[in-house]
């Protein structure tokens, strides 16, 4: 029988295949990654059961908790996609096989630095700060190159793209504009940098117009597993 995480993830990944084919994409180039915030184990384990590989935590440790809870299921991918407070950053380097949101040079160091011998290299992502907004994270465009020129110095990080979170329900004739500087941004990097194929661009409300804008992966929550409380701390 086919659990409702299951059927959620099938319309999601309808969705992807509607959205890429009117985009003339290859669906099979946009990943999804399940994101399971504020979500017990047993809901993880009820995608994993439905085909689900890759999950994005925000909380480190919830996600470190919940990392360790599933490790007998060794094929899962899991990455990191909150804010990252530098007194954390081990924990996030020892139990992650990505991280989306470096922001500054001091975090790539320290997750360089901590990343264990015989694990392979950090697959990381620079955050955006794509539509300029002074309370978001991410970096400004200007500040992209210096960021993966230092990136691309760390033996133990493997720099592999840009995330953005771009502003929520936007005007759509913006939101096209903002996805659409993001995508030649990307593609601009991707000359210099051989190593980045990814754009993490996409959640629950703008998977379309993300993939329309070249997003390779799409990070999707509330469509997945339901709305969340917020979270108390
Ligand atoms: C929570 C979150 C998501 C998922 O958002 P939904 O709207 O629930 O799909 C994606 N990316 C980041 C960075 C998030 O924090």
């Amino acid at each position: 029988m086919t659990n409702h995480i299951a059927a959620k993830l099938d319309q999601i990944q309808q969705r992807i295949v509607e959205a890429a084919e009117a985009a003339e994409r290859d669906p099979a180039t946009i990943q999804l990654l399940a994101v399971s915030k504020t979500k017990p184990v047993s809901d993880i384990v009820l995608a994993y059961e439905a085909g689900q590989r890759h999950f994005g935590e925000n909380y480190v440790q919830e996600g470190v908790d919940k990392v360790q809870s599933l490790q007998h299921l060794s094929d899962l991918t899991w990455h990191f996609i909150g804010p990252i407070q530098s007194n954390k950053s081990a924990l996030i380097s020892k139990e992650f096989a990505w991280c989306h949101t470096i922001d500054r040079q001091k975090i790539a160091r320290r997750l360089n630095e901590q990343r264990p011998d015989g694990l392979p290299p950090l697959n990381v992502c620079i955050q955006v700060n794509i539509d300029n907004e002074p309370t978001k994270s991410g970096v400004l465009s200007d500040d992209i190159a210096p960021l993966a020129d230092f990136i691309q110095t760390q033996p133990r990080l493997l720099l592999r793209g840009l995330m953005a979170i771009p502003k929520a329900q936007p005007d759509p004739i913006e939101q096209a504009q903002t996805l659409s500087n993001l995508h030649s941004l990307f593609d601009q990097l991707k000359q210099k940098y051989p190593s980045m194929d990814t754009l993490s661009v996409g959640m629950s409300a703008d998977l379309a117009p993300a993939i329309t804008h070249g997003s390779t992966m799409v990070r999707v929550g509330t469509d997945i597993f339901g709305a969340r409380t917020p979270k108390t701390k």
